[in-house]
């Protein structure tokens, strides 16, 4: 793919780059090493200075990143100033709490003393995704930095420009130039990256398809990996759910970002006996919203990102109707300019429809029937992705029972998924492996020694 910005709300071409020359990759890596050697040692009050210099820069500019993403993945503009002040708020918490997550773990063993040190490893390879195009990539950046490593962005090919600017909020910041470098280059050029010595690991978040090639890459040359992949999230709907307020947040679990995140609500699981009202109420919520300008405040959804997703989003839709699913609303394309996608709810979503066994990256909602909550769970783990679930009803200690259940990183009762710096985020099965955020985001690129005195 060229590394390109094209507006997805009138698909003209604003802007080409050039990729960046093997010369130029060196040149990174090489300045990434040697940044390495005397940044592992600073002090985390002075790297927590810097940290809080970031968000500062980050709310200072939120105007201006929020009109990049706009501009180059059709995220609405006030969904790109909440998501830069979620980078600022990430950046804040690293801040703070890196610290404590990184500070010796004292062990009552034979000998003088026992610890465990959680150690920085060098530079990481970051490969990341277009859909969060800043939050993606600083809730990588803020832990990665705080615990002393150094970072190499390769962005997504669509989002040259928030790539450059991510990279300026850093030094802008203060930081010096190699903690945080980005490379405009296609994704052929990975293995040059993973293969090289000073990488030491890799963090990728994107499709399963990406997310296995680069997998076995990082196998090859004995890399570690995070991989946060792709999700199908069900949203089970039981019995005694308050509908109203469940059918409204099911659009709102679907919608996010236009239905392009990991975490949409993808899969509605509902009991037999509350279906017809949930949907009717879903369809109520799903036809009050508005599309247009992602510029405008008064508008509830924009373009999908590309062309490309919104075209591949439509077969997934046909081929499912072909197997038998129903359109309750939506089900295509909008005649007009732009990526643009109607919002979508089907039932009757059936095993062997795209809708049943694919993840679709995009505004259509699938509704699955089930006689009783066994079924609902099993319907649930019924997919190849583990990444969150929701449950809806009234009885939380049955919602929580039924949490232990589900086959997924992420559970919530009565709220859709979010993620959040003070709790894990990642996924099982095909959703991938390693965790983000938190105590353990950090740890996760570290070498965690033990130290054994006699
Ligand atoms: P990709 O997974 O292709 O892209 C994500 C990142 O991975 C980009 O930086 C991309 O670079 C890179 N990449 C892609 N293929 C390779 C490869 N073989 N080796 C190394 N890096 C690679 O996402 P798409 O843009 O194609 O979106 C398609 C689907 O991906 C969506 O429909 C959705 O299912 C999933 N997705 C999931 C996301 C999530 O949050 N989990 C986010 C975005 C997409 P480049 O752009 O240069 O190809």
């Amino acid at each position: 793919m060229p590394i390109q910005s094209v507006n997805p709300y009138t698909n003209q071409l604003v802007r080409s780059f050039e990729e960046d020359s093997e010369e130029k990759v060196n040149q990174v890596l090489e300045l990434a090493e040697d940044t390495f050697r005397f940044w592992q040692n600073t002090t985390f009050a002075h790297r927590r200075e810097l940290m809080k210099k970031a968000t500062k820069v980050l709310l200072k500019n939120q105007q201006k990143y929020a009109q990049l993403m706009t501009l180059e993945m059709g995220k609405l503009l006030k969904d790109g100033i909440e998501e830069v002040k979620k980078c600022a708020i990430g950046c804040e918490y690293y801040a703070d709490n890196a610290e404590k997550f990184m500070q010796d773990e004292l062990i009552q063993a034979e000998g003088t003393r026992n610890l465990i040190s959680y150690q920085p490893i060098g530079a990481v390879l970051a490969i990341m995704p277009w859909n969060f195009p800043f939050w993606q990539v600083f809730r990588f950046a803020a832990p990665a930095l705080m615990a002393g490593n150094v970072g190499v962005l390769k962005h997504a090919s669509n989002v040259p420009q928030c790539a450059m600017a991510i990279e300026s909020v850093f030094l802008e910041a203060g930081f010096p130039q190699g903690a945080f470098q980005s490379l405009l280059i296609g994704s052929e050029k990975i293995e040059t990256l993973i293969s090289h010595e000073n990488i030491k690991a890799v963090t990728l978040t994107g499709s399963e398809g990406a997310g296995s090639t680069v997998a076995q890459l990082a196998g090859k040359y004995i890399k570690k990996t995070v991989l946060e992949l792709g999700g199908s999230d069900p949203f089970i709907v039981l019995a005694d759910a308050d509908l109203e307020y469940t059918a409204q947040m099911a659009v709102k679990g679907r919608m996010i970002n236009t239905g392009q995140s990991c975490i949409c609500s993808k899969r509605f699981i509902v009991l037999e006996s509350v279906a017809a009202p949930f949907i009717e109420g879903m369809k109520k919520y799903m036809l009050q919203l508005k599309a247009g300008d992602p510029q405008k405040a008064d508008v509830d959804y924009g373009p999908m990102a590309r062309e490309d997703l919104a075209n591949e989003l439509l077969e997934q839709v046909k081929e499912s109707i072909k197997k038998g699913a129903k359109i309750i609303t939506g089900g295509g394309r909008i005649n007009r300019t732009g990526a643009f996608f109607t919002p979508t709810i089907l039932t009757g979503v059936k095993p062997g429809m795209p809708a049943y066994e694919e993840e679709l990256f995009g505004p259509v909602a699938c509704i699955i029937t089930v006689k009783d909550e066994a079924e609902a769970i099993h319907v649930a783990n019924d997919c190849k992705y583990g990444l969150g679930a929701s449950i809806w009803t009234k009885d939380l200690k049955k919602g929580e029972a039924l949490a232990r259940k589900i086959e997924s990183g992420m559970v919530f009762i009565n709220d859709i998924v979010k993620s959040d710096p003070r709790f894990p985020f990642g996924g099982v099965k095909r959703s991938g492996y390693g965790r983000e955020l938190a105590g353990i985001g950090i740890r996760e690129f570290t070498n965690i020694k033990t130290i054994r005195v006699k």
